[in-house]
């Protein structure tokens, strides 16, 4: 046994902005529709969220300082790249994450269609069971930068516990 805590909890969020020539992937799937988000990576802000939360729960500061956007090896890159170096160093640590639940705020396109392919990719990322995922998708009303289609935010807990292995 070692002095770390038993269960750390972390949370992330991030946004994105929504543009004309861009593919629109999130959670792992890409989502036909006319617009999709803008990034140095494949912009997924819903996986970004979901990372930020592992490297929050550890200390291990954000997705920006291990994957920084200056760096060309990161350009176009897949964003489960990333989440599944967020639980490589979490292993690292000694943590597995126990489960996570994330939601979506967009006004469109639908999401819910896509929810169970985006659960699936990340339950495998997470080496996680589909049922330690949770995932939401909400509108903003027609308020804000998300209501006005301008761009698509993500929000993420995740809950990380020591691996019984040593
Ligand atoms: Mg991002």
């Amino acid at each position: 046994m070692n002095n770390e805590p038993r269960m750390r909890v972390g949370t992330g969020f991030d946004v994105h902005q929504l543009v004309v020539g861009r593919p629109l992937v999130l959670g792992g799937v890409e989502i036909p529709y006319e617009k999709g988000l803008e990034g140095h990576s494949d912009a997924d802000a819903l996986l970004h969220a979901i990372t930020d939360a592992i490297f929050g729960a550890l200390g291990e500061g954000d997705i920006g300082e291990h994957f920084p956007n200056t760096d060309e090896r990161w350009r176009g890159c897949d964003s489960l790249v990333f989440l599944r170096e967020a639980v490589r160093i979490a292993a690292a640590r000694g943590y597995r994450v126990a489960n996570v639940d994330a939601t979506i705020l967009a006004e469109a396109p639908r999401m819910l269609p896509h929810v169970p392919g985006m659960k699936q990719r990340i339950s495998e990322a997470l080496q996680l069971p589909v049922s330690c995922i949770g995932l939401k998708a909400t509108t903003m009303e027609k308020m804000g930068f998300v209501g006005r289609g301008e761009g698509i935010a993500a929000m993420a807990v995740a809950l990380l516990e020591q691996s019984d292995k040593p």
